[in-house]
């Protein structure tokens, strides 16, 4: 083939391609649009997840009569001159791609009328031509109404996912924009169903509890913008909101970054906000965080990709040190770690932590292990009567006998030969020994030594109880005395609606109770002592992948046994010890947790004969 310029409806397809990746990139276009006309309200409208209909109404200034077609040409635009301007960009578009893009792709109807004009105009694009054009009596504004995206491009429309999915990331995406822009009105309405409705008060606040629910909303700490003691540096200005050092993530998510006004992807400054949470949080937890970052526009560059959710910085790393400095502030001054971790016996030897207070990694661990009970925790209490199996030496265990313990049993008990359950799904019998770090049962068995994570452990034991009993329709219903209403974030909320049928089916009567709120009537008999709002959110916090439905009640299993098992840091008696060893032991599969991590690991007596220099 020889070189030849590509054809106009080619190229702007091409073009397209980076600009419209989904529906919620077109809500993501038209809603700046209309921030940029200085709208104070901005309704946006689905149908189908944004693929049958999506629908953007404002109240800004709107699109004088003669430049209306001219808006949907190829880079036309009202908001730059020159390539100086470029520099110094005070609005969201200025690439004159969106309206363009977004026409090629899909039927799109504008109404407008310019608030300086008398009558509007109506103009239909069918892929990229007019085929209407109008004028119209409307009010001022612009209105943009997008049919059937992606009709004439079946390789995207085959890409899409599906409609939850497609509403979730304009949810989000629209979330953000209405907590970032407080003086504007937000309505979000999916399937005639609203999601999202702000005042507009100006009020980031109330904005933020709309979004993300009473509880969460309520807990977050908010960085006053222009406050002096986060004074600004560099004039780089920090402002937002982010969560308390108890409230916390499976992953980052839940970071959302501003830039002049402009939601942005940026890893560095990301990681600069977990950087702040360094040692607060517990390990591969990730904070809440909703940072809106001000610098001169001419010290950010805004055209690195048509899609603009990337910013290059002139000085990345001043950037970086004002976000991890300004968050890390914010959460110390107002949650300071260290009184929570306040030893109760300051004299205690393993407790070396400066007396200055500051926390970090060494300190914190040294005083969790002061507060730790765990050598209590081995210790037998010598009155106590149990039926153990193996009482032979149980009695006179001691702190100071338990090194000896295990070769001692070894001589009577052990015959490694003998012994075939470590290739074996099942265990073999374990005698509980004690807890260590409440977080690991220390059990003997026929092999050496074993050491169960009691969180996993449980967690497998409730799940095949659970799934054993739903599955022979034997599920006991407990209804709440006082039926429970728990407020969720919106993208939760419309998740958890979702699931509502699956629920039922588990015995969880959740019906809904206006936007983003449930009532909880019911609870499984098995964890009719759960907080029903610690529940709803574990379950409608989506960090398992898309579930196939099929496997949905499953998955709501998992979640609701992860959140109904004994956690790391509870202190066991040994009667709960010993009946959650024997409850294990009767699982099919007790070697994993339902998501498939260990419930145990074993010592050998070899490897502890070897350790020794005995052999
Ligand atoms: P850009 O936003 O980069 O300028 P667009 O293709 O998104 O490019 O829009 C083209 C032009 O159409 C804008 O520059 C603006 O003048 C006009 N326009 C688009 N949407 C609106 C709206 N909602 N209200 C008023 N004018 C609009
Ligand atoms: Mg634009």
């Amino acid at each position: 083939m020889p070189i030849h310029l590509l054809s106009e409806e080619v190229a702007a397809r091409i073009a397209a391609g980076e600009v419209v990746e989904r529906p919620a990139s077109v809500v993501k276009e038209l809603v700046e649009n209309s921030l940029d006309a200085g709208a104070t309200r901005v309704e946006v409208e689905t149908r189908g997840g944004g693929r049958d209909l999506i629908r953007v109404r404002d109240n800004g200034v709107g699109i004088p009569a003669a430049e209306v077609e001219m808006a949907f040409r190829r880079h036309a635009t009202s908001k730059l001159e020159t390539a100086i301007d470029l520099e110094t960009i005070a609005t969201l578009g200025f690439r004159g791609e969106a309206l363009a893009s977004i026409a090629s792709v899909s039927r799109i109807t504008c109404l407008t009328r310019h608030t300086t004009e008398d009558t509007g105009t109506r103009l239909r694009i069918e892929g990229g031509e007019v085929v209407a054009h109008a004028t119209v009596g409307r009010p001022s504004g612009a209105e943009l109404l997008i049919e059937d995206l992606f009709y004439n491009v079946p390789a995207r429309r085959k890409f899409l996912q599906t409609e939850r999915t497609e509403r979730n990331h304009i949810d989000a995406f629209l979330t953000r924009y209405a907590i970032a822009y407080p003086h504007i009105a937000f309505s979000l309405v999916h399937d005639g169903r609203e999601i999202l409705a702000t005042s507009g008060n100006g009020n980031a606040q109330e904005a933020l509890l709309n979004v993300y629910g009473m509880d969460l909303g309520t807990s977050l700490l908010e960085i006053p913008c222009g406050d002096d003691t986060h004074a600004a540096v560099d004039d780089i200005q920090v402002c937002g909101f982010v969560g308390p050092t108890s409230v916390h993530r499976a992953n980052r998510g839940y970071i959302t970054l501003f830039i002049n006004g402009r939601w942005v992807q940026d890893l560095r400054l990301s990681y600069a906000i977990i950087q702040a949470y360094h040692t607060l949080l517990p390990v591969k937890r990730y904070p809440i965080a909703f940072v809106s970052v001000t610098l001169p526009a001419e010290d950010v560059d805004v055209n690195v990709h048509p899609a603009k959710t990337e910013v290059r910085f002139r000085d990345g790393d001043a950037v970086f040190r004002a976000v991890q400095r300004t968050v890390r502030a914010t959460v110390i001054d107002e949650a300071p770690v260290a009184s929570a971790w306040e030893p109760p016996t300051p004299t205690s030897t393993e407790d070396n932590a400066s007396a200055d207070g500051k926390p970090s990694a060494m300190t914190t661990r040294a005083r969790l292990a002061a507060l730790t009970p765990s050598a209590r925790q081995i210790t037998l209490p010598q009155a106590e009567t149990h039926t153990e199996a193996a009482p032979r030496n149980g009695a006179s265990l001691s702190p100071s006998s338990i090194p000896g313990t295990p070769t001692t049993s070894s001589d009577n008990v052990l015959r490694p030969e003998t012994a075939q359950s470590a290739s074996s799904a099942t265990l073999p019998p374990l005698r509980v020994i004690g807890q260590a770090a409440t977080m690991f049962i220390i059990a003997e068995g026929p092999e050496g030594i074993y050491l169960i994570d009691q969180h996993a452990a449980h967690e497998r034991v409730l799940y095949e109880r659970l799934i054993t009993v739903w599955m022979q329709g034997q599920l006991a219903v407990q209804p709440l005395l006082k039926p429970e209403s728990v407020t969720l974030p919106v993208t939760e909320a419309a998740y958890l609606e979702e699931l509502l049928p699956a629920l039922h089916t588990l015995g969880m009567e959740v019906e809904s109770f206006g936007p983003g709120t449930f009532l909880v009537r019911s609870l499984p008999a098995l964890l009719a002592n759960l907080s029903p709002g610690d529940l709803l959110t574990d379950i409608a916090t989506s960090d398992e992948e898309s579930p196939i439905h099929t496997a949905l009640e499953e998955m709501i299993v998992r979640r609701i046994c992860k959140r109904a098992a004994v956690k790391a840091g509870q202190v066991l008696s040994r009667e709960e010890m010993e009946r959650l060893v024997r409850d294990l032991e009767r699982t099919t599969n007790p070697r994993t947790c339902p998501h498939g991590r260990p419930t145990i690991v074993q010592i050998g007596v070899e490897q502890l004969i070897r350790q020794f220099g005995r052999s």
